[in-house]
C-alpha cells in the first residue's frame, strides 16, 4: 500500500514536470533554468503553488496573484499521467513476481506512457489554443 501511494506522488510529480515539458517546448522556452509563472500576471510560483492537482483544486482554478482562470489541462494532465503510472504499477506487478523485472516493466512503460501523453497533450494545445 505504502508503494502504490509512492506511485501516485511519483506520477503526480512527474505529471506537473510533463506539463512544463508541454508548455514549454510548444513556445520555445526552455524546461530547465526557470521557475515556473503566471501566465497572465507573471507572478513567481511558490511550492505550495505547485502542488500537483491540490494546488488547482485549493485554488478553485485560479491564479492565486491575479485571480485570472488556469486552463484545466495543467490538472487533466497530472492526473492523467497519476493514473498512467497507477496502471503501469499494476501491469508490472501482474506480469511478474521477480521485483528487478517488475521494476523494469513499471519504467518501460512509465517512461513510454509519458512520451505518449506529451505527445497528445502538446496536440491537443496546438490545435485547440487552451493553454497557456
Ligand atoms: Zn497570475
Amino acid at each position: 500500500m505504502a508503494l502504490l501511494f509512492l506511485i501516485i506522488i511519483l506520477g503526480a510529480s512527474i505529471g506537473s514536470f510533463l506539463t512544463v515539458v508541454i508548455f514549454r517546448t510548444s513556445t520555445q522556452e526552455t524546461i530547465i533554468f526557470r521557475h515556473s509563472r503566471c501566465s497572465n500576471c507573471r507572478h513567481r510560483l511558490h511550492p505550495h503553488d505547485l502542488i500537483p492537482m491540490l494546488s488547482y483544486l485549493l485554488r478553485g482554478g485560479k491564479c492565486a496573484y491575479c485571480k485570472t482562470r488556469i486552463s484545466g489541462l495543467y490538472p487533466l494532465i497530472e492526473l492523467t499521467t497519476t493514473l498512467a503510472f497507477v496502471l503501469a504499477f499494476f501491469i508490472s506487478v501482474l506480469v511478474s513476481k521477480d521485483i528487478l523485472t517488475q521494476l523494469i516493466i513499471f519504467f518501460c512503460q512509465a517512461l513510454l506512457f509519458s512520451v505518449l501523453l506529451v505527445i497528445l497533450f502538446r496536440y491537443l494545445n496546438k490545435n485547440r489554443k487552451t493553454m497557456r
